[in-house]
């Protein structure tokens, strides 16, 4: 037996057709479109493909998508002043701030001045302070909640499993752990300093790498008929590719989420989701206003 490949450009396009319907009900109800500010800032050609992909899927789902792109020689004053358009604009539910931004400028002053309320990739301190304190925030990252979709539409049991997270950043590795967490699995979070890496990941029943080095999971880090949950996306010449050597755990894991074609797709539609409850809650708002 090999691995169920799990099919994230799939689960990916159903969720966005499960919005572009919300959205629609949302419109007719609201009498505008729910509004998503993206300030694209520098020249980082990674940047320019992400927030391309961001339109389309938020053009095709009904999203009011506003793109403002000041120059890479902005300053950090004049970035504020954009984000702060985009605060007080009543037509913009979700503010989103493409990172890393040009060197000049500071960046976490610029991602912090969007306010918890239009924080549509959830990384505001107050939103990931709630999910900490094991509460569902509105928002949470982006790519966490897109695993943790995937995990419910495969059917794969989370609550009392054992889960393994490899990574431990801000943007992916932290907030997995925690929803996994909030999900009732039994949670371990490793990094560059674990010991014995391949034994802690040997316990996992649910395994998710988030490391950013190309096939570093192989078999001798999967419990057989485990979950196998590929974050990693490094760029090489011939495509990107994951964390997980798929040749090697594919006949040992249960699931495998493939790269391209698993998680990747899973972020932008999530960042779809998260918009459409910051529109939501702000309509709700003004309703008790
Ligand atoms: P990151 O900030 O560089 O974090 C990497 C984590 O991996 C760190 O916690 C690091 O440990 C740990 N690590 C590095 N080498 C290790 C080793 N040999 N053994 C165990 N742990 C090790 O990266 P990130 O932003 O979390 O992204 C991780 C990967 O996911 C990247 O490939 C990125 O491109 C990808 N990604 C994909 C999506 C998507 O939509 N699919 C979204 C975001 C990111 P320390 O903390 O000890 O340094």
């Amino acid at each position: 037996v090999s691995a169920t490949i799990i099919d994230g450009k799939g689960i990916a396009a159903s969720i966005r057709e499960e919005i572009a319907a919300q959205v629609r009900t949302f419109t007719e109800r609201n009498g505008r479109r729910p509004g998503l500010g993206v300030v694209l800032c520098g020249d980082d050609p990674a940047s320019a493909v992400y927030v391309r992909n961001k339109q389309r899927a938020a053009d095709r789902a009904g999203f009011d998508f506003r793109l403002l792109t000041p120059d890479a020689s902005a300053s950090t004053a004049q970035l504020l002043d954009l984000v702060g358009g985009l605060v007080a604009d009543d037509t913009v539910d979700g503010i989103l701030v493409q990172l890393p931004l040009p060197r000049q400028v500071d960046q976490d002053a610029v991602v912090n001045a969007v306010p918890p309320e239009k924080d549509a990739d959830g990384f505001h301190p107050y939103n990931f302070g709630q999910l900490a304190e094991g509460r569902m925030p509105v928002t949470a990252p982006c790519t966490a909640l897109g695993c943790m979709e995937l995990l419910r539409r495969s059917d794969v049991p989370v609550s009392g499993s054992n889960a393994v997270v490899i990574g431990r950043s801000t943007t992916v590795g932290r907030p997995m752990a925690l929803l996994l967490t909030h999900a009732d699995a039994t949670v371990t979070m490793c990094h560059s300093k674990t010991r014995d890496l391949a034994a802690v990941a040997r316990n996992a029943d649910i395994l998710v790498a988030a490391i950013g080095r190309p096939g570093m999971i192989t078999a001798g880090h999967v419990k057989p008929g485990a979950c196998v949950i590929d974050v990693g996306i490094t760029p090489t010449e011939s495509g990107v590719v994951g964390d997980v050597d798929r040749a090697s755990v594919e006949p040992v894991a249960g699931w495998l989420t493939p790269v391209p074609g698993g998680v990747g797709p899973m972020t932008i539609a999530l960042l779809l989701r998260n918009t459409l409850a910051l529109a939501e809650a702000h309509a709700a708002r003004r309703v008790t206003a």
